[in-house]
């Protein structure tokens, strides 16, 4: 387990067994992915899959780069893949007469930008020397790249606007979709994944259990609190990542408008560390190497207010060898968990 990166500005992480590795969210931007795949020694080549957990933009911001970029599959649950996509898609509707007056506009626009083009090729000479960086402007820049196309296309057909819709680059477009439903366990190479349904707020929220060699991980953020199925899905569970999102009082006295601290109170918001102390000193097992800390709130939460909370409630059971606590950051990769 290698988490890139966690909280509520963007959430990786890289699940691995010695054959399969499958990212876990897309929630940093393309290029910010693969910077921190290469700190960590990370092979995007060798990612196999993407696994969402949910459509909330801190686990979805690079999603669509990042797989047409790798050519490799993203798996969603259904519910989950059509709100990513209705998300993606602006909802215009305009008459034809609109989009007449429109496309006269967008065509004066492209003469002249070409008029402008034209000018500036004469000083344009390191323009190649960039785009040799396989992950440079191309990766970064994608609906532009895109648009060109597109440009060249509605100038030869302009004619109906159903046409020109069909033909405007698609942005929810991925190279496959797969789809898994939450409780059903389904593979990925030689990982076992079970989805099991976190309380929050998104079409259909999942959380994960991955088996492979006889090792157990599970990721499990994004729920405002913990219900039966989700501790019964953290049992016998080697690495864990787990929410522990905000300090209560921090978030009462914080900066966060009424309603926003209400959404993450909520029983569809995130986990507060005492409410991950709780889960930890009374239905956890105990059987885990590792237990990482994630999703911590920058503005409402101190890390050595959630290590604390939760080694007090490990207690005893905390060992040399076992229940580490870590914490995952936002601004840097862990360095990968191997067992
Ligand atoms: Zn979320
Ligand atoms: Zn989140």
């Amino acid at each position: 387990m290698t988490v890139l990166a966690s909280g509520s500005k963007g959430n990786s992480t890289v699940i691995s067994s010695s054959r399969t590795r499958v990212l876990v969210d897309a929630g940093l931007s393309c290029r910010e992915l693969l910077k921190r795949m290469a700190m960590v020694d990370e092979d995007p080549a060798k990612l196999d899959a993407i696994l969402i957990t949910h459509e909330h933009l801190d686990h979805v911001a690079g999603l669509a780069v990042l797989a047409r970029r790798l050519k490799i599959p993203v798996f969603f649950t259904e519910p989950t893949h059509r709100a990513w996509v209705r998300m993606l898609t602006p909802r215009t509707t305009m008459s034809y007469a609109k989009w007449m007056d429109r496309m006269q506009l967008e065509k004066a626009a492209r003469a002249e930008a070409s008029a402008v083009a034209t000018l500036a090729a004469a000083e344009e000479g390191d323009e190649a020397a960039g785009r040799g960086d396989p992950f440079s402007a191309e990766m970064e820049l994608p609906v532009e790249a895109e648009g060109d196309c597109d440009r060249e296309a509605l100038a030869e057909i302009a004619v109906s606007a159903p046409a020109a819709a069909s033909i405007k680059a698609d942005p929810a477009f991925l190279p496959a979709v797969e789809y898994f439903t939450a409780g059903r366990n389904f593979s990925i190479g030689d990982i076992a994944i079970t989805p099991f349904t976190v309380p929050h707020d998104a079409a259909d929220p999942c959380g994960f259990v991955f088996e492979a060699e006889g090792i157990r991980m599970a990721l499990a953020t994004d729920l405002g609190y913990m219900p039966p199925n989700v501790k019964q899905a953290l049992c016998r569970i080697d690495a864990l990542l787990l929410e522990s999102n905000h300090d209560l009082e921090m978030l009462r006295d914080g900066p966060y408008p009424w309603s926003v601290k209400q959404r993450v109170l909520s029983r569809v918001g995130h986990l507060s560390n005492d409410a991950t102390a709780e889960f930890l000193a009374k239905e956890y097992d105990g059987g885990a190497a590792y237990i990482v800390l994630g999703h911590l709130s920058e503005s409402n939460n101190q890390p050595e207010l959630a290590r604390i909370a939760a080694e007090n409630a490990i207690g005893d059971r905390m060992t040399l060898l076992g229940n580490k606590v870590l914490l995952a950051e936002q601004a840097a990769p862990l360095a990968p968990i191997t067992l």
